[in-house]
Parts: C-alpha cells; sequence; structure tokens
C-alpha cells in the first residue's frame, strides 16, 4: 500500500527511531537502586605532591623588588595566613615566605594548587613568633588605573571574596553568551543584520571578558592567550571600544542628531581596527601608551554618546534614552576614577565587566525596540493598503482574500457559501448632479448600512468605484435572497438622511452560491457579476440570484431604466 511519497517514508522512519528513546526513562523508573550506589566515589589515592609553581629565574628578575608585608608586634600567631594579589594583568605575581613561594599569572589558571581563581594567592603558616614578612611581587602594570590590589587574612574570608569576584565575572561572561546566542536566533528568524552583528560583537567582548577576567585561563587555558595576554588585552580593547563607540553613538541618536558623523565615526571605527591588528607588533612601551590612551579615548567616547542622547532628547528622539542607559555606568565608573574611589579600584574588574554586561542588555533592547516598531509600521503599512480610504471598508485586493478563505473553510467544513455582488445605480447621474461630494456621502452611507445589517461574521468590501461585496458564509441563497432584499430596502430607506431633495439611492445586486464541486474564485465572482448585470437589465434595484432567468426574483419596480 503506497500511504505516501518520501516525505512521509521519513517520518514514520523517524517515529520508529524515537520510540525507543521514548522508551528509555520508562525503564529507569523500572529499575531498583541497587545497594552499591548509596554513594559514588570517584577518583583515587595520590601521591602526587602540591605543585607549587615557583619563580623561574628570568621572571625573577623582571618582577623587582615588590613590597613586604610585614609581620605583627610580636611575630605571627601561627595561624594561616592568605594572601591574594587581584589586578595585576601583565606578567607574573610571586608571593613568597619561608621556604613557601609560588609565581602565577592571570591566564594559567592560577597556580594549580591555590584556592584562589580570581586572583593570584597562597596561603602560609608562619610559624608562632616568627617575624619574617611576607613578599609579594609583580610586573609592572599594563593599565595605570588597574592598581595592584592585596588581601590579607584568614584564608577563609579571604577565598570567599576571590569566589564571590569569580561568580561575578562568570556570571557576566555566561549573560553576554545567552545573549550573543539569542541574537544569533534573531538573526535565523529575521535575517535581520543588525542581530548578526550584535552576535559578533557580543562574542568580541566575551573574548575581551575572558582575557580581563584570567577565564581564558580556568579551569584550563582554552584561548591560546599564554604570555601575550596583554597584547590580547590591547588588541580586544581597541576592537570593543571601535563596537561600543560605535553602537552607543547610534543608540543614543548621534546619527540622526548629526548626520555628518556618520563617516567620522566609520573612520574611528577602521582606525581601531586596524590598531588591533598592529597591535601584537608592538614594544611593551608601545603597549602600555597604547593601552592608556585607549582608555582615555572610551571615555570620550562615552561622553560623546552622553553629549549626542542628550541633544537627540530635545530633539524629542525619546529612544536615546536606550543609548544613555547604557553608557551610563561607564560613565559613573570615570566619575568614580576622578572622585579617586577605593572601592573601584579594588573592584574594578567587576565593574568593568558590570558594565559591559549592562551595555549589551540595552544594546539588545534597543535592537529589539527597533524591531518592534518596525513591525508595527509593517502592520499598519498593511493596514493601510488593504483598507479603502473613503469607507473604511476592506479593499478588492484584501477582500478577494477574505473570499478565498471563506471559500476554503466552506469547502472543508462541508457549508454552504453566498456572495451578493453589488452595484449603485446610476450613480453617474447621482455624481453629476449632486456633485462628488455627495456621491462620496452616498458611498459612505450604503458602506454603513451594509455593516450595520450583516452579521458579526459576513464581510463587507468594498470592491471599487460603487461595488461593493457581502460575503455570507454559512448561508445558502435562499436564505441569503431576504436578506439582501432588506439590505436593498434598508439603503433606499437611509439615503433620507442625506437629505438631498431628490436623492434617490438604490442598488443592483447579484447573488451567487457556491457550488458544491469545481467552483473557484473567479467563476463565483463572475456569476455574482453576471447575476447583478441581469438585474440591471432587469430594470435596475432589484436582487437577482445567479443561475435564475432574468426574471427577477426581486420583483420591486427600480426607478430608471
Ligand atoms: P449603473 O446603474 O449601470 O451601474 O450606472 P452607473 O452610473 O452607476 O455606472 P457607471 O459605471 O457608468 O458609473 C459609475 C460612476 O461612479 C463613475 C465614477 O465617476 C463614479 N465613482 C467611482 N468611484 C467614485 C468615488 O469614489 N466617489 C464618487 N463620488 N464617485 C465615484
Ligand atoms: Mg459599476
Ligand atoms: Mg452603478
Amino acid at each position: 500500500m503506497v500511504i505516501g511519497g518520501r516525505g512521509a517514508k521519513a517520518r514514520r522512519l523517524a517515529g520508529q527511531m524515537l520510540l525507543p528513546l521514548l522508551l528509555l526513562p520508562l525503564a529507569t523508573l523500572a529499575q531498583t537502586p541497587k545497594p552499591d550506589r548509596d554513594y559514588l566515589l570517584i577518583g583515587a589515592p595520590t601521591a602526587e605532591q602540591a605543585p607549587i609553581r615557583a619563580c623561574p629565574p628570568e621572571v625573577l628578575e623582571r618582577l623587582g623588588d615588590g613590597i613586604l608585608i610585614p609581620a605583627p608586634a610580636g611575630g605571627w600567631s601561627g595561624a594561616p595566613q592568605a594572601v591574594d594579589v587581584f589586578n595585576v594583568f601583565a606578567g607574573e605575581v610571586m608571593i613568597s615566605h619561608g621556604d613557601r613561594q609560588i609565581c602565577g599569572n592571570m591566564q594559567d589558571a592560577r597556580t594549580r594548587d591555590s584556592r584562589f581563581r580570581a586572583g593570584i594567592g597562597m596561603v602560609m603558616v608562619p610559624k608562632p613568633g616568627d617575624m619574617e614578612p611576607i613578599r609579594v611581587a609583580w610586573e609592572k602594570p599594563l593599565k595605570a588605573r588597574f592598581i595592584p590590589t592585596l588581601q590579607l587574612g584568614a584564608p577563609s574570608p579571604v577565598q570567599q571574596v576571590d569566589t564571590m569576584r569569580l561568580l561575578v565575572r562568570t556570571a557576566c561572561i555566561a549573560i553576554a553568551i545567552a545573549l550573543a546566542l539569542s541574537a544569533l536566533m534573531g538573526f535565523l528568524t529575521t535575517r535581520d543584520r543588525d542581530f548578526l552583528v550584535y552576535t559578533l560583537a557580543t562574542a568580541l567582548l566575551v573574548v575581551w571578558q575572558a582575557v580581563l577576567s584570567g577565564l581564558s585561563g580556568y579551569p584550563e587555558p582554552w584561548l591560546p592567550v599564554g604570555s601575550l595576554a596583554s597584547w590580547w588585552m590591547v588588541s580586544a580593547s581597541a576592537l570593543g571600544i571601535g563596537v561600543m563607540g560605535w553602537v552607543s553613538w547610534r543608540l543614543c541618536g548621534g546619527l540622526q542628531t548629526w548626520p555628518r558623523s556618520r563617516p567620522w565615526v566609520r573612520r574611528l571605527a577602521q582606525l581601531l581596527m586596524v590598531l588591533a591588528l598592529v597591535t601584537p607588533l608592538l614594544p611593551w612601551a608601545g603597549l602600555a601608551w597604547v593601552a592608556a590612551t585607549l582608555d582615555h579615548a572610551f571615555t570620550l567616547v562615552c561622553v560623546l554618546a552622553l553629549v549626542a542622547g542628550i541633544a537627540s532628547l530635545r530633539r524629542g528622539d525619546y529612544q536615546a534614552v536606550d543609548g544613555i542607559a547604557a553608557v551610563a555606568p561607564l560613565l559613573l565608573m570615570a566619575l568614580a576614577d576622578i572622585a579617586g574611589s577605593r572601592e573601584l579600584v579594588r573592584f574594578r574588574v567587576e565593574a568593568v565587566q558590570l558594565s559591559v554586561t549592562w551595555f549589551l542588555m540595552m544594546y539588545a533592547y534597543g535592537l529589539n525596540r527597533r524591531l518592534g516598531n518596525l513591525r508595527q509600521q509593517r502592520d499598519e503599512m498593511r493596514q493601510l493598503a488593504d483598507t479603502d480610504a473613503l469607507t473604511g471598508l476592506p479593499n478588492r485586493r484584501a477582500g478577494l482574500r477574505q473570499l478565498e478563505r471563506h471559500m476554503l473553510r466552506a469547502r472543508k467544513d462541508g457549508l454552504p457559501l453566498s456572495i451578493g455582488f453589488l452595484d449603485i445605480d446610476l450613480f453617474k447621474q447621482i455624481n453629476d448632479r449632486f456633485g462628488h461630494e455627495v456621491g462620496d456621502a452616498v458611498l459612505v452611507s450604503v458602506a454603513n448600512a451594509l455593516l450595520a445589517a450583516v452579521r458579526d461574521r459576513d464581510d463587507v468590501i468594498r470592491m471599487g468605484g460603487e461595488e461593493f461585496l457581502v460575503l455570507l458564509p454559512g448561508t445558502r441563497a435562499e436564505v441569503a435572497l431576504p436578506r439582501l432584499e432588506q439590505l436593498r430596502e434598508k439603503i433606499a430607506r437611509q439615503a433620507a438622511d442625506l437629505h438631498h431633495d431628490g436623492l434617490v439611492v438604490t442598488v443592483s445586486i447579484g447573488l451567487a452560491e457556491m457550488l458544491a464541486q469545481g467552483d473557484d474564485l473567479t467563476a463565483l465572482l463572475r456569476r455574482a457579476d453576471n447575476a447583478m448585470y441581469q438585474a440591471k437589465r432587469g430594470g435596475r434595484d432589484r436582487v437577482v440570484t445567479a443561475g435564475d432567468d432574468a426574471a427577477a426574483l426581486s420583483a420591486t419596480p427600480g426607478d430608471g431604466g
């Protein structure tokens, strides 16, 4: 037996393959837990010593003297001490006390024995009364604003802060990835290029955040950053600033307020892109200078975006609020810097990441809002294109679509469908005698009379000129005929409301019912149209059913000839 084509075969095959998958969970339900499943031990005992990573001699040379954290008066208490170092992005950090020494950097998952993940940390247990200070040293910082921050204390609270920072950093990256994926889906469904740009921009900022937060090295280095972390960071910063600058300018309405800024914005973005490409060739001194310049440039870009946003608001472009909101945390950070905030120095990485996350969220919001506006505009345009301006009825285009839908449904449900094709009699004379405005008023009055008389599920359409179509789903011709007769009489009565002496409005109506078989839209319309002409020929002001003789079913005498 042939059921269907290849599609049906494939569907059947897929169904057969899915069946075992559906049964699988049931099988686990049926399984009773075995006694040895009360717990699960994984891993094995180890003889491996904690891998303390001491500094190689050439690194020690570069590190300089560093600082000494002195023992308290009377010496160390004998309790464990933890030191955690943050905000050192370039190169190694060394912590040493007694015979313990570690060397670590942001991208090597710190030292493997460390319980510290956001910073580079070490726990040591100085002997009671010991006076030896803890030595901490680091390489010259890349960015002036990132001041190395040391935290000293009992291991547990120091680790807690470290973990909290790690969670914030991870969450920011996770949110960015989720936003990028959601934008990617937006692009796949709408094909709107802006969504693709968003996805790429966000992916870039994910990489940048990963390098900044050191997560590129956690739990194993997954970005080939290695010892070139600083170059990666400056390069990604240049690209990131290019993207964020362009986006904030757009969100703040800068392009609309100052259209001539467009080539400048483009040139700046291109410059930053070139800078990102040449960064790997720069020597250390040049790199530090570029990093500092980029920092200042970014603050400037944010301030300019704010100015553009305010100008746009004054122009009445309230969508610029999105842009202002997007750059607000970045501007607040700049203000906190000017105020010399210690908290900002301490949590700069987290603050930067949270600001960037907020920026990405506002960017996504702005994008979706723009798409929503476009959709609304499109719906309004469609509505306009489908509506007759004078009467507010659906026009011919929309009407034919409605008729098609009614026919499909009637055929599917096996229900009847009748249509009435209505033409105002001697309308040209009305125009000639009373003027075009009165002609228009007659058209509106007829449309209103029709709308008021039909049921909710019926449709009234202006087919053009002085011709209307009434769709009566679920109605046989015998039932439709008296209703159309009533309509005809109502229209004639309503003309009196227009208060023009001698104005008589009558209509000729052709009625046709969809045939049980083989009636298409054109044929149905043609039969109704023919019936209407029969009504005209029969003396106007009457209803004629298609298939009937020219002898009018409605015998009301017409007023014209
Ligand atoms: P018949 O009884 O045979 O239908 O005669 P008729 O005069 O109604 O038919 P005809 O097709 O000769 O004239 C239709 C007129 O309708 C001609 C056109 O100027 C007028 N008309 C078409 N659209 C509009 C409109 O939107 N407003 C006005 N005022 N007149 C319109
Ligand atoms: Mg006509
Ligand atoms: Mg007419």
